[in-house]
């Protein structure tokens, strides 16, 4: 008598299990900014800048995959505010070789050698090589073979072998997988991982510039790191760069360095012309923003910072910026969308919850 309830109850169960299941299997992203400080001058405990890019489902809290783009100052930190320790990390991307947005790199790298050295390698995804015309060469490759140089120089690998030999005895730079692409206007795919697809474009900052777009089935997030407009100053029609324009078409979000049209040199900030215009502006990327179609524009690597006086030595006209006034820069560029004004560990879920 007892047993057919029982039974019924399992039943019940078992299409309550079943369900959960379904529902957590949802795919599902969440981009995070690791830093949001603009350039390499030094504001109120702000990270330098990078964006973490999470993908998975529900079950796993969008976590199976984590991808770091740019590693500035603090990036460490940061992460260990989103438990995700250096270990976890899958792969990282560059879009310039630019102190500000590499200087946690060996920190991240050093960690992982550290307490992972059997663990897998890193992939880092950057520009091949690039001659400039001026004589120098700007090589993430050499970046990358070189990593650690002063922590060899110093003896401090060597000391930590000698406690510890299962550590790789190249150091930190051996635990890194290169993966280098030629850069090209238009996007190409340059990392994949199951049904995760990065694409990159050549974009103009400084040479070696590269530009990316994360396609995951739970949606689309474009990283455009300190992208400006190929014609370097006005006349132009834009600040903002016009392959950066093309990889965002129809993506979700876009994650854009941001300078704010207040230090332009017609505002008498004291900034360099040459500075103010290798950076988008607030504006123009508002004007991207809704020619792509995107649906949230994250202004990032904010110059000046939101609440600063003085952006490294200039001065901001008309004094501290707010929040209100970058999303106000961003509207005048015609964006209806959702406006992130960045600050640190600022997150975006796709779908939201
Ligand atoms: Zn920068």
């Amino acid at each position: 008598m007892k047993r057919r309830p029982f039974a019924i109850a399992l039943v019940a169960s078992g299409v309550f299990f079943l369900t959960t299941l379904a529902a957590d299997a949802a795919p599902c992203m969440i981009v995070t900014l690791t830093g949001t400080m603009g350039g390499p001058p030094e504001f109120n405990g702000l990270a330098g800048p990078g964006t973490l890019v999470r993908y998975g489902d529900d079950a796993n809290n969008c976590s199976a995959l984590k991808l770091q783009f740019d590693a500035g100052r603090g990036t460490v930190m940061r992460l260990s505010q989103l438990n995700v320790p250096p270990a976890q990390v899958n792969a990282v991307f560059f879009t310039h070789m630019h102190s500000d947005h590499v200087d946690g790199f060996a920190d991240l790298m050093q960690l992982r050698w550290h307490f992972n050295s059997k663990g897998p390698k890193v992939d880092v995804v950057c520009s091949a090589d690039v001659a400039t015309a001026l004589g120098f060469t700007i090589s993430c490759q050499k970046f990358i073979a070189h990593l650690a140089d002063s922590y060899v120089q110093s003896g401090e690998i060597a000391q930590r072998l000698s406690e510890v030999k299962d550590r790789l005895p190249g150091g930190p730079a051996e635990l890194v997988h290169l993966l280098t692409f030629p850069a090209k206007n238009e996007p190409q795919v340059v990392w994949t991982s199951g049904d995760v697809k990065v694409s990159a474009v050549r974009s103009t900052h400084i040479a070696g510039h590269a530009s990316y777009r994360v396609d995951t089935p739970a949606g689309s997030v474009v990283i455009g790191g300190d992208a400006g407009n190929d014609t370097f100053a006005p006349p132009r029609s834009s600040s903002t760069s016009e392959e950066v324009e093309t990889l965002a078409k129809g993506a979700d979000i876009i994650v854009h360095s941001a300078i704010h049209p207040v230090m332009g040199p017609d505002k008498n900030s004291g900034m360099p012309p040459p500075i103010f215009f290798q950076q988008s502006t607030a504006s123009d990327l508002g004007a991207m923003a809704k020619r792509a179609g995107a649906k949230h524009l994250m202004l990032t690597h904010l110059i000046p910072p939101l609440g600063a006086v003085r952006q490294g030595p200039w001065t901001i006209p008309g004094g501290a910026l707010k929040e209100a006034n970058y999303k106000q820069a961003a509207r005048d560029g015609g964006f209806t969308g959702d406006i992130v004004v960045g600050t640190d560990l600022a997150s975006l879920r796709l779908p939201a919850k």
